[in-house]
């Protein structure tokens, strides 16, 4: 590393320390991090430009960081090189008229919601976790629970500034919701993972503020029976939230947050949100025709927390005790297939997975419990979920993005995406000097 002098005299440099080794990729499956690299932390695309152009001529890594939020070990510096930490980035604007947010790449999700709120407007899709980043988001195309009615992160990039390796600043877009002016380069940054350039600022569309929400808990006794109801429901309307849980996830989120869920009876349960009672009630009468147990509305702001609180902490349930988090995105009407089939894949291998997710558009979040010598099977066990999933149509991360650790089943079940993939990283990235080992090797 006979080269950070040299970066001294571009910008700050900093020493390596943990808070910039590690994501929140679970441990057993995240990549082993480099012991040696430096932190820089620009303000603007200038200075990324700067550093990108010493980096290109002398064929450092650069490891681009926003909130250090991912699961799929996108931010960690797996060589000797340079993390670039978007963190000082956080300046935003709103333009209330044309509903757009400016946004710096390291604005968390909490200040653009704040922001938005405090201008009378919304961001609706909540897609990441409170202190993951713009720039992260928009990496990772970053979904959440609302991207059944709207969208992802896809869908609130009007614009972007992005430089690219060779220290190239590039502004896309703008303000206009509509552009067909030619190939959409955004799109092709939205999911990059930090592997074409790196984003420095972004023009996020917002929305007007949700209305009241009304939330329905319901159990079913099958997962059929709950997934035929989802597809009722989605086809007569578009609710805010459509969440499925099996009862072992139910039971974990009741433990973590001290609530208690609207029954102990039920295999599979579903948590959706509207926006308009007449929704609901048109719901909860779809839920009863497909032999719900019951159906239980929470009208008040304290009963539908409650509810959110025992899905929204799952996670923080379960994170100490999984191997990983799997992602798949299955044709919503497959999910029960899926759950069944992947199930009876798991007790094969001796597997303790717990089920639930976004069941309007088909993201299954399964977490498979760490168990003896799981080395010896798991990645089989792992590889066979993974090609059930596609075999339906679907695909292998419906959210948190390939990162490290599913680029060989990129490759494998996707071999003429992955080439074209590889074509357009050269394009962007010819010395590879980006996130290097993520998405495409
Ligand atoms: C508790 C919790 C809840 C979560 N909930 C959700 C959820 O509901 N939906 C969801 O989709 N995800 C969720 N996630 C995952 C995570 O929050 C998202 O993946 C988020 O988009 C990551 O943002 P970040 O700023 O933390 O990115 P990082 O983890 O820092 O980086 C992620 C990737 O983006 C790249 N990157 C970061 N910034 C830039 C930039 N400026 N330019 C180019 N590349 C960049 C990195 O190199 C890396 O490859 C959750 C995670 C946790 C821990």
């Amino acid at each position: 590393m006979g080269w950070i002098e040299e970066l001294g005299k571009i910008c700050d440099v900093f020493s390596a320390s943990d808070s910039y080794r590690y994501d929140e990729t679970p441990p057993l499956i995240a990549p082993k991090p480099a012991e040696n690299f430096v932190v820089v932390k620009p303000a603007d695309a200038k200075e990324v430009s700067r550093i990108l152009r010493f980096a290109n001529a002398n064929n450092i890594p650069v490891f681009t960081r926003g909130g250090g939020t991912g699961l799929s070990g996108g931010a960690i510096p797996t060589e000797e090189g340079i993390v670039l930490s978007t963190e000082r980035m956080t300046e935003i604007e709103v333009d209330i008229e044309n509903r757009v947010a400016l946004c710096g790449a390291g604005v968390t999700l909490k200040q653009l919601d704040d922001t938005a709120y405090k201008h009378h407007l919304s961001f609706p899709p909540h897609p990441g976790a409170e202190t993951a980043t713009v720039g992260g988001m928009i990496a990772t195309n970053a979904g959440g629970v609302r991207a059944l009615k709207y969208g992802t992160m896809r869908n609130y990039v009007l614009g972007l500034e992005v430089v690219l390796a060779d220290g190239r600043i590039l502004k896309l877009g703008g303000k206009t919701i509509k552009n067909s002016s030619g190939y959409s380069l955004i799109h092709l940054f939205v999911g990059s993972e930090g592997t074409l350039g790196i984003i420095t600022r972004a023009k996020i569309r917002l929305f007007p503020q949700l209305r009241d929400m009304t939330v329905l808990a319901v159990p079913f006794s099958t997962m059929e029976d709950a997934i035929d109801c989802v597809v009722e429901i989605s086809a007569k309307m578009l609710p805010l939230a459509l969440e499925f849980m099996e009862k072992k996830a139910v039971e974990v989120g009741e433990k973590v947050s001290g609530e208690k869920w609207v029954s102990r009876d039920g295999e599979a349960h579903l948590l959706m949100i509207f926006e308009s009672f007449d929704e609901a009630e048109e719901a909860a009468t779809i839920s009863e025709k497909f032999g719900a147990i019951n159906v239980y509305a929470a009208t008040t702001k304290k009963d539908q927390d409650r509810l959110l609180k025992i899905r929204g902490l799952i996670y923080e349930g379960l994170r100490k005790d999984i191997i990983e988090i799997l992602d798949v995105c299955v044709p919503p009407a497959k999910i029960a297939e899926y759950y069944r089939k992947s199930n009876e894949i798991a007790a094969r291998y001796g597997v303790n997975l717990i089920t639930y997710g976004h069941a309007g558009d088909g993201n299954v979040h399964q977490h498979p419990l760490i168990y003896d010598d799981w080395m010896n099977s798991y990645f089989n066990f792992r590889e066979e979920l993974l090609r059930l999933a596609v075999s339906y149509g679907g695909v292998i991360s419906g959210e948190h993005g390939i990162g490290v650790v599913k680029t060989k089943e990129l490759a494998e079940l996707f071999p003429d995406q992955y080439r074209i993939m590889k074509e357009i990283k050269h394009l962007f990235d010819p010395q590879g000097i980006l996130n290097p080992g993520k998405v495409v090797r």
